[in-house]
């Protein structure tokens, strides 16, 4: 009997014996095969592609982008034709800043994007560039409503006649033009939202720190002005956009024009890097009812004058 018992544990031991290293060497041939399988999926920080997305927000483009693993900054390119090379308009100095608000897009222009992550703080490293993502910034554009608070902050009512004042006048027409710009999905600065609270100092500051496509400041002339529109410019450009305006509001309300004019005396003419156009839309005197009762009417040319001139359906 202990001789069989002695068998039996001989043969146990001996068992474990040969199955210990056994187990502990399948052990360490799997931890190797992990080891080598991870080193095959992480990628080198230069061949890494970082995700990048595209849309439009309000007046900007934005570009957003997934983290890249190790990354402490990222670099920005935009171009505005396949053709074009790349320029880099924004470094990112930081790991967890994943989004870029491209306000300064050329207004209407079809954008390319590409993103590239990068390491190190004096001499870097880059990753691959991402895909190209392509996005059509949107259109801007600044009405100005005439008049409203001058340069000391004072009301300024512009001409009157009767108890009725330009500024007056002009702010629903100018709230209507906004209006029928917006529903056609023109983006449009205006001091009309404010209730005509810029003067046109700070409208022409303000319209010259945007990208836009054109300047348009609504105003109407003095009483002794006779009946009709009298759209102002000083470029070739702002010419097209005055005449485009005009040609709506002739054939829509049915009014007199006594024609455009170059006027080379104008600061919201001078001074805005954008074309402009000074619409005189009437005499305060002889076409206030047209104001008064086709305020809609007359903003909406207006609206289809200025998407006239800017090409858009
Ligand atoms: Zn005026």
């Amino acid at each position: 009997m202990d001789k069989r018992k002695l068998l039996i544990c001989v043969l146990i031991l001996c068992i474990s014996i040969v199955m210990v290293p056994c187990t502990a060497n399948a052990a360490t041939t799997k931890t190797a095969a992990t080891t080598k399988t991870s080193t095959t999926k992480a990628k080198k920080f230069v061949d890494l592609v970082p995700k990048v997305s595209v849309s439009v927000v309000d007046d900007a483009n934005v570009v957003t982008w997934k983290a890249v693993k190790g990354a402490v900054g990222y670099r920005v390119y935009r171009k505005e034709s396949k053709d074009a090379k790349y320029k880099r308009i924004k470094t990112i100095k930081k790991a967890t800043t994943l989004k870029y608000k491209d306000v300064k897009a050329p207004s209407g222009a079809k954008c390319y994007y590409k993103v590239r992550a990068y390491q190190g703080l004096i001499f870097k490293t880059l990753s691959k560039p991402s895909k190209t993502k392509i996005v059509k910034a949107p259109l801007r554009v600044y009405v100005a409503c005439g008049h409203g608070t001058d340069s000391l902050g004072h009301w300024d009512t512009g001409t009157t006649y009767k108890g009725m004042t330009e500024a007056g006048l002009m702010l629903p027409i100018t709230k209507a033009a906004v209006k029928y710009l917006r529903d056609a999905g023109i983006w449009v600065y205006t001091d009309a939202d404010t209730g005509n609270d810029m003067n046109m100092l700070a409208c022409v500051a303000f319209a010259n720190k945007k990208d836009i496509s054109c300047y348009v400041s609504v105003h109407c002339d003095w009483y002794k002005a006779v009946s009709g529109t009298y759209p102002l410019y000083v470029s070739g450009e702002g010419q097209k956009l005055a005449q485009a305006m005009n040609d709506r509001v002739l054939s829509s309300l049915k009014m007199p024009t006594r024609g455009l004019k170059k006027r080379y005396d104008l600061f919201e003419l001078n001074m805005t890097d954008a074309p402009a156009c000074i619409f005189e839309t009437g005499s305060i005197r002889y076409d206030n009812k047209i104001f008064r009762n086709k305020y809609n009417k007359y903003g909406y040319a207006l609206a289809q004058g200025i998407k006239d001139y800017l090409g858009v359906e």
